[in-house]
């Protein structure tokens, strides 16, 4: 839930979508960027921000946010090594928050 910066109401994302960095951080970490577009129910005031960022590492290591859950997502890890571009799927990112 991200609040709204207008009247402070909890909105939830109408829609979502990633924006992955094409490149490693220092960690060889890529990072996934969740943008939201939001309308807030309360005063109608709409905007788009970020939902949340996920870092992938090298093993396959997912860190959401700051860093405060990891996990290891095999199929990451999977994909990564093949080169292929890294789907997660948003639904279950949002169950997690
Ligand atoms: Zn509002």
């Amino acid at each position: 839930m991200v609040k709204c910066p207008r009247c402070g109401a909890d909105v939830s994302p109408e829609k979502t979508w990633q924006v992955i960095s094409p490149l490693p951080d220092a960690y060889g970490r890529i990072t996934i960027t969740v943008l939201g577009s939001f309308k807030c129910p309360s005063c109608g005031y709409s905007w788009r921000g970020r939902v949340s960022a996920i870092k992938v590492g090298p093993e396959g290591e997912v860190t959401f946010g700051e860093g405060k859950k990891t996990r290891r997502k095999d199929e990451a890890s999977r994909e990564k090594r093949e080169g292929k571009v890294i789907e997660v799927d948003i639904s279950d990112i949002l169950e997690e928050e």
